[in-house]
């Protein structure tokens, strides 16, 4: 029986509640004036509400991704032709791989990777292999262990999910190199952009010079501004594959209920001190868990995680079956990540407070 199964019969069979520290789902919801943007054009009785929207995603949408990129990570983009509008960047992520890899072609996926990649190499009939990350680095790329050969797409995520790493100095450099010299597509996952601690400053993929000519970055609503249930992301980047994103959406989506778009447009060009206030919350719930069990963790520069290497007694299995506690057990996320687990800091602080003491119980 997986985990997941064991914990649905854990919690139906009565007994302690459960404590979940295994899900990343954004507990602090979108500012107010965001919401408000939605309901505001809800109330709009007109075609160019209720109708379809334009398929490319608004205008004015573009534009507020481009000057949020420009204003935030120095990166200048072409709204026109540099930012694709997709409904949250999980579903983008494989389509991309379906946009670049067919049957024979490779695609790179970082170890440990976040576990949707997996399903685009899949869809696509392409070969999966992984890229070794150096934990001694900061989890940077370790390019000269990378296969070569038909190599169609590399995923990258910083900051990462599970290992919460930042990225490495020169890691992006490397990176667009690697592009360079083995004609493969990046395809850089920036859903946490925003989400460094300690007074680190967002680094985008595309701030790097030559970035855009050998890739992508997906940049999420879902965790800078709590909006994960809304459905709104971007691909920004590699001009030919942005307009590819673009032509799939055309066709596959038809377009992105328009008072969603207005929201995303309220909250990427109003205030943004809840950015900061996330950040904060989440660096003073990594603080909590780091002070509990800091000996077993990872660097936590960033997202919402906090990797953990595991005693060897200390299955995720036994956590939950002895413990009542539910933790994302670690080779989900890949080889790399057997014997470690990843928890959530997207939980409030009771329930986190709750889980290390039963992580405690068990470390003992
Ligand atoms: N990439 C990573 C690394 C994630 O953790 C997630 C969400 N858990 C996503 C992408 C997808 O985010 P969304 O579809 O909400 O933009």
């Amino acid at each position: 029986m997986g985990l997941l199964a064991r914990v649905q019969q854990a919690a139906a069979g009565g007994g302690e509640p459960l404590i979940d520290l295994g899900r990343g789902n954004p507990d602090v919801a979108p500012p107010p004036h965001v919401i408000e943007a939605l309901v505001e054009s809800a109330r709009e009785q007109t075609a160019r509400v209720h109708g379809y929207a334009p398929f490319a995603g608004l205008p004015e949408l573009r534009r507020a991704i481009a000057e949020r990129y420009a204003r935030t990570y120095g990166v200048e983009l072409d709204p026109d032709r540099e930012v694709a509008v997709v409904p949250g960047t999980k579903s983008a992520l494989v389509e991309l791989v379906l946009c670049l890899a067919e049957r024979g072609d490779t695609v790179l996926l970082p170890d440990p990777y976040y576990p949707d990649y997996p399903s685009g190499v899949a869809l696509a009939g392409a070969d999966l292999r992984l890229l070794p990350l150096d934990p001694e680095r900061g989890y940077a790329p370790r390019f000269d262990l990378a296969p070569r050969e038909h190599l169609a797409a590399v995923f990258l995520n910083y900051p990462s999910n599970p290992t919460a790493a930042a990225v490495p100095d020169g890691a992006f450099a490397e990176t667009v190199a690697f592009a360079r010299e083995t004609g493969a597509a990046i395809i850089h996952d920036f859903a946490y952009g925003d989400l460094v601690f300690d007074g680190r400053e967002p680094r985008s993929f595309l701030a790097e010079p030559g970035a855009r000519e050998v890739g992508v970055e997906l940049f999420s609503m879902s965790k800078s501004y709590g909006m994960a249930g809304w459905r709104l992301g971007f691909v920004a980047g590699n001009a030919e594959l942005v307009g590819r994103m673009t032509t799939l959406q055309d066709h596959v989506r038809a377009g992105i209920f328009t008072p969603v778009q207005q929201a995303g447009i309220a909250a990427l060009t109003g205030p943004q001190d809840t950015v900061g206030e996330r950040v904060q919350l989440y660096q003073r719930r990594r603080d909590r868990i780091l002070a509990a069990v800091g000996h077993l963790a990872a660097p936590c520069a960033g997202t919402f995680y906090v990797w953990i290497r595991l005693p060897d007694d200390v299955t995720p299995t036994r956590l939950l079956e002895e413990h009542r506690l539910v933790v994302a057990p670690g080779e989900g996320f890949g080889p790399s990540g057997v014997g470690w687990a990843r928890l959530s800091l997207a939980t409030p602080d009771e329930v986190i407070d709750a889980g290390l003491e039963r992580l405690g119980g068990a470390l003992a």
